[in-house]
């Protein structure tokens, strides 16, 4: 494969680039998934909530790639926390995809003000049992949130998906990470392709390497030991966000994209949206 493993807390092989399909309607996501089937995605992040689990599901159907090959992650919506309706989601997911498993499941958002990500994850642990679900995981939990998780369950979250790129760098996180042995996955690891493709330091980087500020960007995150899941809907951009593992920056390059760190959040605080 084009793309490296790395290995989770529960020695499930996880590719350390993905295809990441928000905001891809359903009727475009057969398209895309395809697309980056074919230039050789194995990895695919989707969620309940985007609506696309269905068109998701058909290109991995249509593809012909053994499942085994796979790494299918999709996302129980906030509205569905708690243990029975976790199940049931859980149930309905699955049929949308068209799967018998997911090779990860994440609780995608705290809302700590529920109050339900305990029971949630539970309902995790008992999928995780049954043998329906790889690896269970979080996403936009914060130290906090991970600390009464672990104190409270007994399956340390195998990930953790957070908004992290080079405006947002997570340096606590990442590090409260690795101290318990869950991998960091960045999400809007372009930045959404909001101005920070054009920043004068990537611009440059990618000049010196005869590549583009996205190939920069995602290298960035590869060397940080970060699993990225980059989106895009254009064939072209969806091949050349793969094409990062044949070249490596240096330690110029990756302290020059270190120093763009402004902690600057494009989506919600965790702490926040419940
Ligand atoms: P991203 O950082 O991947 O940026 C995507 C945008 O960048 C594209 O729409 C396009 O405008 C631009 N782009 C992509 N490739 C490019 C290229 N090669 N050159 C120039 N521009 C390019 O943003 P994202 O979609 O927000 O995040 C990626 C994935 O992360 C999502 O699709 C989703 O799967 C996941 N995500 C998860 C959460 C969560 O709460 N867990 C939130 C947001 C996103």
């Amino acid at each position: 494969s084009k793309v490296p493993p790395i290995i989770l807390n529960n020695g499930v092989e996880m590719p350390q680039l993905g295809f990441g399909v928000w905001q891809v309607p359903d009727d475009e996501a057969e398209a895309a998934v395809a697309t980056a089937l074919e230039a050789g995605y194995r990895s695919i992040d989707t969620a309940a909530i985007y609506g696309n689990e269905e068109g998701t599901g058909k290109a991995i159907a249509a593809s012909g790639v053994p499942r085994e090959e796979l790494f299918v992650t999709t996302k129980l919506w906030n509205a569905d926390q708690g243990y029975d309706s976790t199940l049931r989601a859980f149930d309905t997911s699955l049929d949308k995809l068209g799967l018998d498993y997911v090779d990860l499941y994440l609780i995608h958002w705290p809302t700590p003000e529920r109050g339900l990500y305990i029971d949630t994850y539970k309902a995790f642990e008992k999928l995780h049992a049954d043998g329906r679900i790889k690896a269970i995981g979080v996403s936009n939990f914060l130290p906090e949130h991970l600390e009464k998780l672990i104190g409270e369950t007994s399956v340390v979250p195998a990930v953790n998906q957070i908004e992290l790129h080079p405006h947002l760098q997570q340096h606590d996180a990442r590090e409260y990470h690795a101290e318990q042995g869950i991998a960091t996955e960045a999400w809007s690891p372009l930045g959404q392709g909001r101005g920070l493709l054009e920043v004068p330091a990537i611009v440059a980087i990618a000049r010196k390497h005869d590549r583009t500020p996205a190939q920069v960007v995602l290298r960035w995150h590869i060397q940080l030991g970060n699993v990225v899941i980059p989106k895009s809907v254009t064939p072209s951009r969806i091949k050349e966000n793969i094409e990062v593992f044949d070249f490596s920056l240096d330690a110029e390059d990756l302290a020059a994209i270190s120093a763009l760190n402004e902690d600057r959040r494009l989506g919600p605080h965790p702490a926040e949206l419940n």
